[in-house]
């Protein structure tokens, strides 16, 4: 046993508040259920990492097998590559599609974050990269755009030279409305992105991307919803809009359906759904082969470190999920976001997990 090998596992469920309430056009959400995680190796050192449940429903289920992995991580090495085709040969009979492969994905991060605490490194360095300051989108729920002018106007003096907002409200022209209300706050030389959330239908989508022509909007996010690749890919050429999507492509495996079927423009991972760093990485290759930029969707603090070694990295995505719990929550600073160390650069503040913590 070293001090490289792993001892235990901890998962603890919390339902924490958010900075901002997360409105979307399927519905809204002002606490974050978040899956902590603690790798704790037999050198007594401590990696850390959070996974996202989107519903308090799904916490006891993610707990739940977190636990049961626990036991066949002790004394394996802390070896997120190795680990992880571990997980992947053991769950291919029921795939690793869903929760389970949240969990691994989150287990993953962790082991990434105790390498980097071993050896008093960012995780970015020991990728082969470095920190660097990466431009950032501050992003916004189904926005009021009269109640958060202020908001707006202060993400726009902070430096963001991006924005971007959920739509898809019942009424298209009040998508429209908003885009323009938006876009005269924000205005000409700040990037504006919008995300309809999967909530349209192809047809809808065309009808309705096409009455926001003249916003001159950088990207439209999933449109459709997210499995429909070949719908994301009739908005494309129907429109001629710049698509986004990926944050729901599960493994490697989903980015190369997306390629292959020519739904988008650029690509938005999601660590914890494309598999961690080593599903992140695998996937930015192949955006890179695609000439696809790469943007990064939530887990701000480990996508930092992703994105720092992504050959075509895009836009970080500015959204403070798990800053309540966090002793350091993620500062942008001038628009922009530097990944911090060593590991990951997560500081659990325990006091403030015991008063969130989620029982059940
Ligand atoms: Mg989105």
């Amino acid at each position: 046993m070293g001090v490289d090998t792993i001892s235990r596992l901890r998962a603890r469920p919390v339902v924490v508040p958010m900075a901002r309430p997360l409105r979307t056009a399927s519905g809204s959400a002002t606490a974050a259920p978040l899956l902590l995680f603690d790798v704790v190796t037999e050198g007594g050192v401590i990696g850390r990492s959070y996974i996202f449940a989107y519903d308090p429903a799904l916490l006891p289920a993610l707990t739940s097998i977190a636990a049961e992995l626990a036991p066949g991580l002790a004394g394996k090495g802390v070896s997120p590559v190795s680990r992880m085709r571990e997980f992947q040969a053991r769950f291919r009979l029921p795939g690793m599609q869903g929760l389970v492969g949240m969990v691994v994905s989150g287990v993953e991060m962790a082991l990434w974050d105790a390498l980097g605490r071993l050896t008093a490194k960012p995780v970015a360095t020991l990728l082969g990269g470095e920190p660097l300051p990466l431009r950032a989108y501050d992003s916004y729920g189904m926005i009021d755009p009269v109640q958060e002018e202020k908001a707006l106007r202060t993400s726009v003096d902070d430096g963001f030279l991006g924005i971007k907002i959920k739509i898809g409200h019942p009424d298209a022209g009040q998508d429209v409305e908003v885009v323009r209300r938006v876009r005269e706050i924000i205005g000409p030389d700040v990037e504006l992105m919008v995300d309809y959330n999967q909530s349209l239908t192809p047809q809808e989508a065309r009808r309705r991307v096409n009455g926001l022509r003249d916003f001159g909007l950088y990207w439209v996010e999933e449109p459709v919803p997210a499995e429909d690749l070949a719908g994301h890919a009739y908005v494309r050429r129907a429109t001629g809009a710049r698509i986004q999507t990926g944050e729901n492509w599960w493994f490697p495996g989903g980015c190369r359906a997306a390629i292959e079927a020519s739904a988008c423009d650029f690509a938005m991972f999601d660590i914890m759904k494309i598999g961690g760093f080593t599903g992140w990485m695998l996937a930015a290759g192949q955006a890179e082969a695609a000439s696809l930029p790469v943007s990064s969707h939530l887990f701000t603090e480990a996508s930092a470190h992703a994105m720092a070694v992504t050959p075509t990295a895009d836009w970080i995505e500015h959204f403070d999920l798990a800053g309540a719990i966090l002793r350091e929550p993620c500062r942008p600073a001038g628009g922009r976001i530097t990944a911090k160390g060593p590991g990951l650069g997560l500081d659990w503040d325990e006091a403030a997990i015991a008063t969130y913590t989620a029982r059940f």
